[in-house]
């Protein structure tokens, strides 16, 4: 959507002249999955998918919120005085939880806004659609009621959002990468301190192509809450036995194996395997991207994903059949699932000559195998979240 199209729309729905127009990205996972919970590294992008938007200052207390991609919902109506969730506002809890953290650290809003959203990320694809959604309502606000913010703060607000609000357990990496990303860079972050480097993500003659299952989500969140939980034990174990760390991020794989004696259960000892050594994978990745090294940056890809099927267990028939017959093809320098897995999507690395006969042989195995249609999109990397246009 360009800014005309988009205060187009605006006007078509509230009458009115929007005062600025947005875009804010979604994103993927190049390596570190799992890790950001487990105080390690994560290797994320922003990404052209993402969330526009046009808003508008009002003069009372409103809020109305209105999503192309929710059409059936029409304008969805709040008030800024009764910031709590209401399952009846349905998307509409996301920009609300935002403009309530806000206010509650501090920042003036005192009146109300219109506000339209179009997003082109499929929603609930393991992209980051409600990220997306939170850092988008963030610079709405910073803009209409001319905050003045760090962008970290806002990431930080989007995750209590999302935490606190709608109540998804999450790490920080999705608000992160959608807040802080750079047109071409990649985003090395260390969940821990917070401390990121800026990547720039050169892949030579390949492009990165995302993979859709199409996958209907289910279990997902009990199912990550089940791995959070079990790596947690899995830390007290260790701090039982005498091991002086306050999450796994902190090991490397040699003390790993001397102490993984002090772990009790099969299942606790693979998830534990996997957030340390895919701590040290992301590590070598980065190292990898820093040194062209393509084809070692498409290994550690791959090495992700064995880790994240067989000691992680996150993955599953669709996901696998996606990263196994992408593996398989010309031109494929890594392939692995990105976002928390249970379905979602895939990244595969191509050359740029071949990605047509990837996508034609890997969409096809993939319906042969799983019944109906995956996904395909060619990702461009993007900035963080921003102000399009302001009305002059
Ligand atoms: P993901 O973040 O992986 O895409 P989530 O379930 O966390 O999946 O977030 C999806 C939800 O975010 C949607 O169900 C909707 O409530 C909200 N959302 C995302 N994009 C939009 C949009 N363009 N318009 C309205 N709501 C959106
Ligand atoms: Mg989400």
């Amino acid at each position: 959507m360009n800014t005309a199209e988009l205060q187009q729309a605006f006007l078509d729905i509230f009458n009115q002249e929007a005062d600025a127009t947005f875009f804010s990205p979604g994103r993927i996972n190049l390596i570190g999955e799992h890790t950001d919970y487990n105080g390690g590294y994560v290797f994320p992008c922003a990404i052209t998918l993402g969330t526009f938007g046009a808003a508008r200052k009002r003069d009372d207390q409103l809020l109305r919120f209105y999503s192309a991609n929710f059409e059936d919902k029409g304008i969805i109506e709040a008030n800024l005085d009764e910031l709590v969730n209401d399952p009846a506002h349905d998307w509409a809890n996301y920009p609300k939880g935002v403009l309530k953290f806000l206010k509650e650290a501090g920042y003036t809003i005192d009146t109300g806004m219109d506000l339209y959203v179009y997003g082109n990320i499929p929603n609930g694809s393991g992209l980051s659609s409600s990220a997306s959604l939170e850092l988008l309502t963030g610079i709405v606000a910073e803009e209409l009621y001319g905050l003045i913010l760090e962008r970290l703060d806002l990431v930080k607000i989007g995750k209590q959002t999302e935490n606190d609000f709608i109540g998804v357990n999450s790490g920080i990496m999705d608000q992160f990468a959608v807040g802080m990303g750079a047109e071409n860079q990649a985003i090395l972050l260390d969940t821990n301190t917070l401390d990121y480097e800026l990547a720039p993500l050169d892949l030579g003659d390949n492009v990165v192509v995302i993979m859709n299952t199409k996958k209907r989500r289910e279990l997902v969140d009990s199912k990550y809450n089940e791995r959070r939980a079990e790596c947690e034990e899995a830390v007290r174990e260790l701090q039982v036995g005498g091991v002086a760390i306050e999450t796994l991020g902190e090991l490397d794989s040699q003390s790993f194996d001397q102490y993984t004696y002090l772990i009790k259960d099969a299942n606790r000892i693979k998830r534990a395997r996997h957030a340390v050594l895919e701590n040290g994978r992301t590590m070598q990745a980065y190292e990898a991207l820093q040194a062209e090294n393509i084809p070692e940056f498409g290994r550690l890809m791959n090495a992700s994903h064995v880790s994240l099927e067989h000691d992680y267990e996150v993955t599953g028939l669709e996901l696998d059949t996606l990263v196994h017959t992408a593996w398989e093809q010309d031109g494929v320098v890594g392939a692995r699932m990105t976002g928390a897995g249970f379905g979602g999507c895939a990244i595969a690395i191509v050359n740029k000559d071949k990605v047509e006969d990837f996508i034609t042989n890997v969409g096809q195995h993939y319906r042969d195998v799983v019944g109906y249609d995956a996904e395909f999109y060619v990702a461009e990397i993007a900035d963080g979240a921003k102000v399009l246009s302001r009305k002059d």
